[in-house]
């Protein structure tokens, strides 16, 4: 089969290699929509613990099952499915809590740790095999390019979550990318009262407006971007504030507009090095409450699809171009330089 490889930290080529047999418990996967985003940039430059290169990429993708392992039940051959990407060790106290994203074996395979695309192989090929645990069969309304998001909104979903929001409750979500996007449809879901959508690029920021925002901060555009946060919300500040940025002024801003009394979600910097300077009294005094969120614990994508399923999130959007496989140099660049508008290019192997 066709796959993306990388043999070795900063180099990619398409190569031909075994069609993997699914051991107990797993199931093969015919990948039918593929995607890649700024984290295989880290896992490319060998800055992701526990890559063990060669490495077969891709974390965000859905397909057919085509063959299972021995001990499948819930999923048969024919199904469609989608893919969440932790699959915990299963033993250890967080993973017993169905916290996969914080299991205690990250990296074990041994233990049965799986993180796909990552520790394991992924799905930017033709064929993949992983672990029943990782596997959602989609409602039936789903496409696969929808079934590519089985992950993200799972990210997006679970760090809503993280700030309890509440009906009627006033959100700034930093960060217009995918999971900005996702998560603006959320809260709007969630019967937010006003959303902000906050960042740097135009023209996401209008997506953001399409999608359920009600107000856009460029912080490029405004002298003082903790102020023009706040004055969407009579000068205050929201409630709630989730940043997927990944930078520290993001995060920097996260904390600095909240309303005195809010809680914050940062999501964005799931990598080691970025630091934050703050005065803590921003946190103290501000009486704020501070969530970190990394990636998404057991089946909260499973919740996610029927977001999807019902209409109240729409991944299209964010589906700016569709390729062939072999076209990954192409979307590589394409999602990496942010070329032509580009947020997630849908590769079909
Ligand atoms: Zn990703
Ligand atoms: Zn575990």
């Amino acid at each position: 089969m066709k796959a993306v490889v990388y043999p070795e930290p900063n180099k990619f080529e398409i190569r031909d290699v075994p069609v993997p047999e699914p051991r107990p418990e797993e199931v093969l996967i015919k990948v039918r929509a593929t995607t890649i985003c700024a984290t295989d940039m880290k896992i490319f430059t060998g800055k992701f613990p526990g890559t063990r290169f060669p490495h077969i990429p891709g974390h965000e993708w859905g397909g057919d099952v085509v063959a299972v392992g021995k001990g499948v039940d819930g999923v048969k051959v024919g199904d469609r499915v989608g893919v969440e990407v932790h699959v915990g060790c299963g033993k250890c106290q967080p993973c017993i809590n169905g916290m996969y994203n914080i299991c205690e074996n990250y990296g074990d395979i041994a233990s049965g740790h799986q993180h796909i695309g990552f520790t394991v192989p992924g799905g930017l090929a033709e064929y993949c095999a992983v672990s029943i645990k990782a596997v959602h069969r989609l409602p039936p309304g789903l496409d696969y390019d929808e079934a590519a998001f089985t992950d993200n909104i799972g990210v997006a979903l679970h760090a809503v979550e993280r700030t309890g929001l509440r009906p009627g409750e006033n959100i700034a979500v930093i960060g217009p990318g995918a999971f900005g996007q996702l998560a603006v449809q959320i809260a709007r879901s969630m019967a937010a009262g006003k959303i902000a959508i906050v960042g740097t690029r135009a023209e996401r920021l209008q997506m953001g407006l399409k999608l359920g925002a009600d107000e856009a901060v460029n912080v490029s555009e405004v002298g003082d971007p903790v102020a023009a946060v706040k004055k969407c919300f009579d000068g205050k500040g929201p409630d709630v504030v989730v940043e997927f940025a990944g930078t520290e002024s993001a995060a920097h801003l996260a904390l600095s507009c909240a309303r005195r009394g809010g809680r914050v979600t940062l999501a964005g910097a799931t990598g080691p090095g970025r630091n934050l300077n703050i005065d803590l009294s921003v946190i103290v005094r501000g009486h704020l409450d501070v969530f970190g969120s990394v990636a998404n614990p057991r089946w909260v994508s499973a919740r996610g699809l029927r977001m999807i399923e019902r209409g109240v999130v729409d991944v299209k959007p964010l589906i700016t171009h569709h390729m062939s496989l072999a076209e990954f140099p192409t979307a590589w660049q394409m999602t990496h330089q942010r070329e032509d508008g580009a947020i997630r290019v849908m590769l079909d192997p």
